[in-house]
């Protein structure tokens, strides 16, 4: 199949043109095929949420295993009201204060959403993105659009169309070109349907804002451990994900300990005839002489590391290093994202330098 790839301008003279690609998307989404859209978070990989037909094609497309649940996304709360038996008091209130935006909960489903949605569970994720161009989508497709990440399954999500087209061009219909999206990792997940609720997944939305909401919020333990046993309660963080086809390694410490090894290390790699690669910030990229160097982003702001993560790890698939190196960040706030994703991509190879 071919891909139609549509980008969408911002100057007032190309708002028909934008319009045009808006609905044409909607069109594919309620005819039950594949559209990728952006929304604040990554770029999508949307189908028609209530049509289990069309669902099954996203996994299809990624290579996603079929017990791992798609997140539905909704624009409005009266559609939710269509999809979930219940909406606890908490869920309202964190609703009213971050919906539209980077915030998943988990809900019981009604019949409605498919089983092929939701991976055969009785519960259903939903999200209502603020970003206008998904929302747009959203909306022309029938109002229920399940989009996961818009990438092939195990690679880093795509914050870009050009990932987007580097993964899925020629097995899906569309890919609409909103540019760089603004975030740069996955949607909180909060699962409303236990108490305390819990999140199964950080984002941006971190456990401290939802804390000084609702009271107490736990965090799926799972998501910290390396060799847990248990499984994590979101079906899909049990899977190898988000990493780069070179080994990466995230190193701990002292900052200037922590760069002093990565320097020492890179140099003796380099000479055995390695190709390495480095994830550094601007505070410390002067650090290092050897290596392909990437700049993740300062450490006065995990948001600029969160916007740039996925993008440099593919960078390094491009230039085909050996061997990677990052720098551990700060794990507060939007930090947690960072560093839960980029753990995620190390396979949960640390090195602790004391
Ligand atoms: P993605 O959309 O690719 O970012 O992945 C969606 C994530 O949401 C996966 O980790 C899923 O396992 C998780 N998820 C979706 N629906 C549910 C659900 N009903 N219960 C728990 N986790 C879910
Ligand atoms: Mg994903």
């Amino acid at each position: 199949m071919e891909t139609k790839i549509r980008k969408l301008r911002k100057s007032e003279e190309y708002q028909e043109e934008n319009r045009k690609t808006l609905q044409e998307a909607g069109d594919i989404l309620k005819r039950g095929g594949l559209v990728a859209f952006p929304t604040e978070t990554v770029y999508g990989l949307g189908a028609d949420a209530l049509n289990e037909e069309a669902a099954k094609k996203i996994y299809a497309a990624k290579g996603r295993p079929s017990d791992n649940p798609l997140i539905v996304h909704i624009t409005n709360m009266a559609a939710l009201g269509k999809i979930v038996s219940q909406i606890p008091d908490a869920a309202r209130k964190v609703a009213e204060a971050y919906w539209p935006g980077p915030l998943t909960m988990i809900f019981e489903k009604t019949k409605i959403v498919p089983y092929g949605t939701t991976g055969g569970l009785e519960t259903v994720a939903v999200r209502m993105p603020s970003h206008p161009a998904a929302r747009a989508v959203i909306d022309a497709g029938g109002g229920y659009i399940a989009a996961p990440s818009a990438n092939t399954s195990g690679r880093p999500s795509p914050t870009r169309a050009e990932h987007v087209a580097e993964d899925l061009d020629g097995r899906i219909e569309m890919i609409v070109d909103g540019g760089p999206v603004e975030i740069g990792v996955e949607s909180t997940i909060l699962d409303m349907t236990v108490t305390p609720p819990m999140i199964l997944r950080p984002g941006a939305v971190t456990r401290e804002m939802l804390e000084e909401l609702i009271g107490e919020v736990a965090v799926d333990q799972t998501l910290l451990k390396a060799d847990s046993r248990t499984a994590p309660k979101a079906p899909g963080m049990k899977y190898r994900h988000y990493a780069p086809k070179a080994n990466l390694v995230v190193v701990e410490g002292e900052v200037e300990k922590v760069t002093a090894w990565i320097r020492e290390t890179a140099a003796t790699k380099q000479q055995e005839g390695k190709r390495v690669g480095i994830i550094a910030t601007e505070e410390t990229k002067e650090s290092y002489p050897d290596g392909d160097v990437k700049v993740a982003g300062t450490r006065a702001d995990e948001a600029t590391i969160a916007s740039s993560l996925y993008g440099i790890l593919r960078e390094f698939d491009g230039d085909g290093v050996d061997e990677i190196y990052s720098e551990a960040f700060a794990s507060g706030g939007i930090g947690a994202a960072v560093m839960n994703r980029l753990l995620k991509a190390a396979g949960h190879q640390v090195i602790r330098i004391t």
